[in-house]
């Protein structure tokens, strides 16, 4: 069965606000079978609405709107919805009531204009919002199924898990789905495919899809089949495949994070961590600890910007600065072993690198960077080769970080 999304607003159009709703109505929906096919942006101007609305009808058995159900002048989204189907807007007495209790509880008397979200088109039921002022809309019409959410991201997610989602799971799904995302880092999308492609048989209804972000490539695995289970044993058969044949690169599946599997390791193999920072100045102990419960296994880290710091701090050798440079195998090596010593954890990280934009040299241009990595059994450098962005050098340094440090833990050689 599939679904459309139409998102409104010309603030979206124009790029000031960035379209987070439609992103979370597809996961949403594909979640529970649906396949979306269409997404759009509209104008709130009324023909635009209309044109997309009747474009949505035709195609799509479920179409999902958000956006424009405010009670000011400029939210036409009702307006468009009436004129489409054909009916008028009446004033539903149960919403009219829940707006003025909503308004009497804050010791206010409802203005007038607030009435306008209390008016339905004729036929539609509502979804009530606990948590703002505008409903959501539902009209069935010839097996069409059309439901208008208001726009603002926090009303829009409560109303769709907690009312629409339920709602449409209950209909009728000619087709069930399985989606599994394998989370891999340490490779790119070329390579991976190189290794996954030329062996790969993909049964009728699999579909695998290659999502590269920073450092970090998602392969997405979607499985539809008549029923739920034949859905996800052949999801698992492609996901086996895929795992024997770049298994190692694979941290984890659907919303793992590379932090949050290395916090998980170190937590299950009672180890420390701690980590010596230089050109990503906090990045690495910062993604570490945006994991909830990090202080069971993270400890400190130094930020060891200048050289003053990387000696004085950190034990680097001076004759290593002055032979070899401070971004360098040697260096970063130096500051991982100087950190262990330093706070006597298990496992250390360090970065030393050039993240630009300014700094490069032929020997050593933009993006240089290494990783320094020490343990009771190991110490090691790795030299890795960013580009020329600033921020994404830095990202790729910390991502890199982790990576090396989950590849020690599980003993995976590279
Ligand atoms: P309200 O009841 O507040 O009037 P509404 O249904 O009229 O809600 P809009 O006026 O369209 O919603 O949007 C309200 C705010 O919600 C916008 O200013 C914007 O910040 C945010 N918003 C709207 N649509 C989206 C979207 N697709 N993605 C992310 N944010 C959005």
């Amino acid at each position: 069965m599939n679904a459309e999304i139409i998102t409104i607003g010309d603030e979206i159009l124009l790029g000031h606000t960035v379209d987070t709703n439609s992103a979370f109505i597809s996961r949403q929906l594909s979640a529970i079978g649906f396949e979306v096919t269409h997404k759009s942006v509209v104008s709130d101007k009324l023909e635009a609405m209309e044109e997309a609305f009747r474009i949505a009808l035709r195609r799509s058995k479920v179409t999902i709107a958000t956006g424009g159900l405010g009670p000011t002048d400029d939210d036409r989204t009702k307006r468009a919805i009436v004129k489409v189907f054909k009916r008028n807007l009446i004033l539903d007495d149960d919403i009219l009531d829940t707006l003025k209790n909503r308004w009497a509880s804050r010791g206010q008397e409802m203005p007038a204009l607030s009435q306008n979200q209390a008016l339905l088109p004729q036929g539609a039921t509502f979804f009530p919002n606990q948590i703002g002022s505008a409903v959501g809309i539902c009209i069935t019409e010839q097996e069409r199924v059309f439901i208008a959410l208001p726009g603002v991201p926090i009303e829009m997610r409560h109303l769709m898990t907690e009312q629409v989602r339920p709602y449409l799971a209950k209909m009728k799904i000619d087709q069930a789905m399985s989606i599994v995302t394998l989370r891999t880092t340490g490779i790119g999308e070329v390579i991976l495919s190189e290794k996954i492609q030329p062996n790969m048989k993909l049964e009728p209804g699999l579909k695998l899809a290659y999502l590269p972000t920073f450092g970090q490539v998602d392969l997405r695995v979607v499985s539809t089949a008549q029923h739920q289970t034949e859905a996800d044993e052949k999801a698992e058969r492609l996901v086996r495949y895929i795992e024997k044949a770049v298994g190692k690169h694979i941290y984890g599946r659907d919303d793992d994070t590379l932090t949050g599997v290395i916090g998980q390791l170190l937590k299950d193999n009672d180890k420390t961590l701690a980590v010596a920072e230089s050109c990503t100045a906090g990045q690495l102990g910062m993604a570490i600890t945006d994991v909830a419960g990090a202080s069971s296994y993270f400890v400190g880290g130094l930020l060891a910007y200048a050289n003053d710091v990387k000696t004085a701090q950190l034990g680097v050798a001076e004759q290593i600065l002055i032979d070899h440079g401070a971004v360098s195998e040697e260096c970063a090596l130096a500051m991982a072993i100087g950190c262990r010593k330093l706070f006597g954890t298990d496992y250390t990280l360090s970065i030393t690198g050039i993240a630009g934009p300014d700094g490069g040299t032929d020997e050593k241009p933009v993006g240089t960077v290494y990783v320094g990595l020490a343990s009771a059994h190991t110490t090691m450098a790795r030299l890795f080769k960013f580009g020329n962005d600033r921020t994404s050098n830095r990202t790729l340094a910390v991502n890199s970080a982790m990576e090396m440090l989950r590849r020690e833990i599980l003993d995976i050689c590279n």
